[in-house]
């Protein structure tokens, strides 16, 4: 029970992060544009993802790497792409961190695993983005703006909200596919529903066929759980005539269903 004063005093603080700031009419309609996969959403959808972005404006705080100058449309443009998958869960799940840096391009990043043997190979791994445990997220600017599933099959493809779900999942420890749920009878519900689901796109990969889901996901569950997510929320119908259980696996915890008429 939440006393209703507390309630109160929290939509206020809202409210003046919402006006502290307000998105600028043009940007807005810019910024949708260029999100194509937002054409289908709702009026209500599409006003409460505003105010969303808003309040991740007000309480992220965007830098840009090696001079990359971070602007207002920049910023807007990955507020409200994060902002989609919180949109009922709110805008308290990315509370675990603040810091938002910006790439001009994919980052290069030295790598080094030891093998069984204890011998140590070191190697170069091309990043569009990247999401730690307590921050911060990481983001290449090409690779928010880029579709590489322009030119073949409708491959979803969604840097932004792919580095948010791995957020979301991060939310009760290591990434591991399952984000953050009420307890271990939610969590095995769901692990029964994910690793067939992963398994079974696995294949498609191996056999070489074509799929929805980008095919990196087949690295492991967590890339899977974040690969899956862009998909949901950039390719819904294909999706879920894809893989249907785990399309309303992910609707279930997004409480959104945006492959709906
Ligand atoms: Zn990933």
């Amino acid at each position: 029970m939440i006393a209703r004063w507390l309630v109160r005093l929290r939509q206020g603080r809202e409210q003046r992060s919402i006006e502290r700031r307000a998105i600028a009419e043009g940007l807005w309609c810019e910024t949708l544009e260029r999100l194509p996969f937002l054409a289908h959403r709702s009026e209500g959808d599409l006003l409460r993802l505003r105010r969303m972005a808003s309040l991740f404006l007000d309480r992220k705080e965007f830098s840009g790497a090696g001079g990359f100058v971070v602007d207002d449309a920049t910023a807007l443009s990955v507020a409200v792409q994060a902002s989609l998958p919180v949109l009922e869960l709110g805008i308290d799940q990315y509370d675990g961190f603040v810091g938002i840096v910006m790439h001009a391009d994919a980052v290069v990043a030295e790598r080094e695993v030891v093998d069984e043997d204890g011998v140590v190979h070191r190697y170069d791994e091309v990043l569009a983005g990247e999401a730690m445990e307590g921050g911060p997220v990481m983001l290449s600017w090409a690779d928010v703006q880029g579709d590489p599933g322009d030119d073949g099959p409708p491959t979803a493809y969604n840097v932004v909200i792919h580095e948010f779900a791995h957020v979301l999942d991060m939310r009760d420890g290591q990434p591991d596919g399952v984000p953050l749920l009420p307890g271990n009878q939610e969590r095995q519900a769901w692990l029964a529903v994910l690793m067939p689901a992963y398994d079974r796109f696995c294949e498609r990969v191996v056999c070489g066929y074509d799929s929805v889901l980008d095919p990196y996901g087949a690295e492991s569950p967590d890339e899977f759980f974040a690969v899956a997510s862009e998909a949901f929320f950039v390719t819904p119908r294909e999706l879920n005539e894809e893989q249907p259980a785990l399309y309303r696996l992910l609707a279930s915890y997004y409480r959104q269903d945006p492959a709906k008429p």
